[in-house]
């Protein structure tokens, strides 16, 4: 499709008829190999953004593109009216690797919060009252573009222009437990957290905010959801990011690179608080369907094999390090900050212009709010390939930063 075409003409041609709602880069992306990519005039470069923390194996990973290829011979689509095998068996390892004991599929991250949020209403209003509805998340949280996903998402500009918003939501700061307690009470169903912010900055919750929160949650019976659709999966360097905290949340909430690239979602929940769903009160049509659900389960079996998630924390350090390093050398203020390969560094107002040059030098990363850069490398990059990275940020950043 559009072969042949430069990327200036797929550009010119897609401003007519694509809706715009994206501030887009002037860049397309034609063939990818790993941990690189290639563009529609034959340029090559290193991703680093990895379509936002979807393709964290990397672009063309022979096991995904088989499991893909297997279904799609045999059958794409039925229904979630039948059993989907393997929606069993994606569910079954998902459950068997998290404090889970049930899972309900999607296809996003919103959609996968929607559910989180609906579930928790059910729960709260079945076993304590109609006027437990309450939902409280966080300043600078992202949690999805949907009515109810955007007003949990605790910044404003993504709400703007879409009042009435559904009643209910509250927030409080990020690590800062009385902000949270004084928002908590005895009408709360549910308190929504990242482990770690993504769209916000990369900005890890404290291991002591989330026993605090957890703490909180158990004393007013509020459900404790934690949204991994951007940190979870293994970005992190476990699969998922609440392992790290030792807390465990009530229900959790996946996506991104949970499909390889296939657009799946997951809300995961104990057995308690899932059985307040019955049949009919929630559902989805594509909802882990048989070729997302065959992508889903060779990610896991990836990721999941001996020594992969300690290799990525492994290279993760090395990549760290690496950029504590520039860091020192450029003295631009704040350390670097996130774990595993989500990472942010604040640069200021310089973000968009580094951005760009990266680009130019065959590098591709993103940058959050204007001023922190964010690295999501796919989880099988290479020493090399994080050394190549770093030296291009150092040339960049030795012309740009002042
Ligand atoms: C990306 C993201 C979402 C929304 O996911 P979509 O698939 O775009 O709907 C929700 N929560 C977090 C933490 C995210 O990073």
């Amino acid at each position: 499709m559009l072969e042949g075409l430069t990327t200036g003409a797929i550009i010119e041609r897609g401003k007519n008829v694509v809706m715009n709602t994206y501030g887009r880069l002037g860049m397309t992306m034609v063939k990818g190999d790993g941990a690189w990519v290639w563009d529609s005039d034959g340029r090559q470069y290193l991703d680093f953004v990895t379509g936002l923390a979807v393709n964290s194996l990397g672009h063309g990973h022979p096991a995904i593109v088989r499991a893909i290829q297997e279904q799609a011979k045999e059958i794409l689509h039925t229904s979630n009216i039948y059993w989907i095998p393997n929606q069993v068996a994606l569910a079954e390892r998902l459950v068997k690797h998290s404090f889970a004991d049930k899972v309900f599929f999607c296809n996003s991250g919103a959609e996968a919060n929607e559910a989180a949020f609906k579930l928790a209403r059910k729960y709260a209003k079945k076993k304590f009252g109609v006027h437990k509805y309450e939902v409280v998340s966080l300043e600078n949280s992202f949690h999805g573009r949907t009515l109810a996903t955007l007003t949990l998402t605790g910044q404003t500009k993504y709400q703007q222009g879409f009042d009435p918003l559904p009643l209910g939501f509250t927030y409080a700061a990020l690590n800062d437990i009385d902000a949270l307690r004084a928002k908590v009470s005895n009408d709360t169903a549910a308190v929504f957290i990242e482990p770690i912010q993504g769209e916000g900055g990369v900005i890890p919750a404290s291991i002591e905010f989330l026993r605090e929160a957890r703490a909180l949650c158990d004393q007013y019976g509020a459900l404790l959801i934690f949204d991994e659709v951007q940190c979870g999966v293994g970005r992190t360097g476990k699969l998922f990011a609440y392992e790290w905290s030792g807390v465990v949340p009530d229900i959790m909430t996946l996506a991104k690179a949970l499909g390889g690239g296939v657009p799946i979602g997951a809300m995961l929940a104990t057995d308690e608080v899932a059985g307040a769903f019955q049949p009919g009160d929630h559902a989805s049509t594509f909802g882990g369907n048989p070729l997302a659900t065959a992508a889903g389960c060779a990610v896991l079996d990836i990721m999941l094999e001996e020594g992969f998630l300690e290799g990525v924390q492994e290279r993760a350090a090395y990549f760290q390090q690496g950029l504590e390093t520039l860091v020192q050398k450029y003295r631009t203020g704040e350390s670097v900050r996130g774990k595993g390969f989500i990472v942010g560094w604040p640069v200021s107002k310089l973000g968009p212009e580094i951005v760009e040059a990266c680009l130019q030098n065959g590098l591709l990363i993103n940058c959050v709010g204007g001023k922190i850069l964010r690295f999501l490398p796919p989880l099988t990059v290479e020493k090399t390939e994080i050394d190549k990275a770093l030296g291009i940020l150092d040339e960049v950043l030795s012309r740009i930063w002042r």
